[in-house]
């Protein structure tokens, strides 16, 4: 991508926390002198109508895709919570999931920010790898479950994957012009239970679980971050994303999330993204790497005290960091297992069914219980993220 040209953009997942952040940049750097101009493209949305609606809007971006088609057919019936949602006439508006790999894969769209959640977000970021798009990877299941499947596809494309995870993004930023690292070293919030024993997890309510200390953002990350599961899909995406062994990888707890990762050079120099929390930050330099233009976050406050602590993590109390370093030295079809296993562990955890304890040692089964295989397909890995999720629901029932 040349800094010159215009740059189209399609957001997946619009109007989730990543997806509506991602809109108010573009509007951003719509607004501000950067070079080349800014368009949206397009949007997608799967159950909330009404918010995608008011995206289009204010946006009125050429193409809407509607994923969830049941929804589609509540609001053209005229059910009662999609009453009065309207989309600009001058919209193209498709429905379905196949429609996402439509839009990931639009001649007129350049760059695809990939911010589904979970592995319903694979097949459009597979496809926006396969048409050479840039891709600004908020999406960390798509490594998770298919990160061989991804790097192989990357090698026949000329497809940019470009982390929007806070933490892939600070790790990116510190590399770049430098070799290959000693060391990665992952920063942790901790979640809302960093400080709490086991017992006390275990009657964990799903008021508490989602109330984050520092970020605010979707229903099943919050959850994730609570587990530390988040921290565990981090390191296999870290080990993917920057084709590292498990063994290069380390996590850190820093309650502040200040620091967003660090990397430690060879001649032991440790290179750190400061910044505050505000996913804004990453997903703006996803947008416009190698540019460097004004940003929305605000400057850290120096004039105030500054507290940044560091500790190391508790993997008794957060079983869920040995099971994502064991995943991230596995590979072959580990990922997809416990992924789908932890989505829908979270699934009827939210849903008041299964104790927040129970969440780690749905994945952990899932991997003892699965036939390992170290090379895969596609097809294989999608069959095995059905059989994981079909193993936690009979063993909840
Ligand atoms: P969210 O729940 O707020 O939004 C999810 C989006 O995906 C929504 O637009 C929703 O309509 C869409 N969606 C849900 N199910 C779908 C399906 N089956 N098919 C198609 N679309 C579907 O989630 P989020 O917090 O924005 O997270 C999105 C992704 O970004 C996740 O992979 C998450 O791990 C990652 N991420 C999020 C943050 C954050 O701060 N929120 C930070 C780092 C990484
Ligand atoms: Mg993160």
């Amino acid at each position: 991508m040349t800094s010159t040209q215009s740059h189209r953009v399609a957001i997946l997942g619009a109007t989730g926390s990543i997806g509506t952040a991602a809109a108010q940049v573009v509007q951003h750097l719509r607004q501000v002198d950067t070079p080349g101009g800014w368009v949206l493209h397009g949007i997608s949305g799967h159950g909330n109508l009404p918010l995608l609606a008011e995206l289009a809007a204010a946006h009125e971006p050429p193409r809407i895709v509607l994923s969830d088609a049941d929804c589609v057919d509540r609001w053209r019936s005229g059910a009662g919570e999609f009453t009065g949602v309207t989309f600009p006439a001058a919209c193209r508006i498709d429905v379905g999931c196949d429609s996402l790999v439509d839009l990931a894969s639009d001649p007129d769209v350049d760059i695809v920010v990939a911010s589904i959640v979970g592995r319903a977000g694979l097949e459009s970021s597979l496809a926006a790898i396969d048409a050479g798009k840039r891709v600004a990877l908020a999406n960390k299941e798509t490594l998770v479950v298919a990160g061989g499947i991804v790097r192989e596809r990357m090698k026949n494309s000329h497809a940019e994957l470009i982390p929007v995870d806070s933490e892939h993004a600070a790790i990116f930023m510190c590399l770049i012009g430098r070799p290959a690292p000693r060391r990665i070293i992952l920063t942790a919030s901790g979640g809302p239970f960093r400080d709490w024993t086991t017992d006390q997890m275990r009657d964990a309510t799903i008021e508490q679980a989602m109330t984050h200390p520092t970020w605010r953002m979707g229903r099943k990350i919050t959850i994730d971050s609570a587990t530390m599961m988040n921290k565990a899909l981090e390191i296999i995406e870290a080990t993917w994303l920057f084709g590292v062994p498990a063994e290069t990888i380390d996590v850190v707890v820093h309650p502040q999330s200040i620091i967003h990762s660090m990397v430690e050079t060879h001649d032991g120099s440790m290179i750190a993204q400061l910044s505050p929390p505000d996913m804004r930050l990453p997903i703006q330099h996803a947008l416009t790497y190698p540019d460097c233009v004004i940003g929305m976050t605000p400057s850290l406050d120096l004039n105030k005290k500054i507290e940044l602590s560091m500790m190391p993590v508790d993997r008794e109390r957060f079983p869920a960091i040995s099971l994502g370093f064991e995943v991230a030295a596995a590979g072959g079809t580990a990922g997809a297992v416990v992924n789908a296993a932890n989505e829908e562990a979270v699934g009827l955890f939210l849903d008041g069914r299964i104790r927040f304890t129970d969440i780690v040692p749905a994945c952990q089964r899932a991997l003892a219980n699965h036939n390992f295989e170290k090379s895969v397909t596609l097809d294989r890995l999608l069959e095995l993220d059905r059989w994981a999720r079909a193993e936690v629901r009979r063993w909840q029932a």
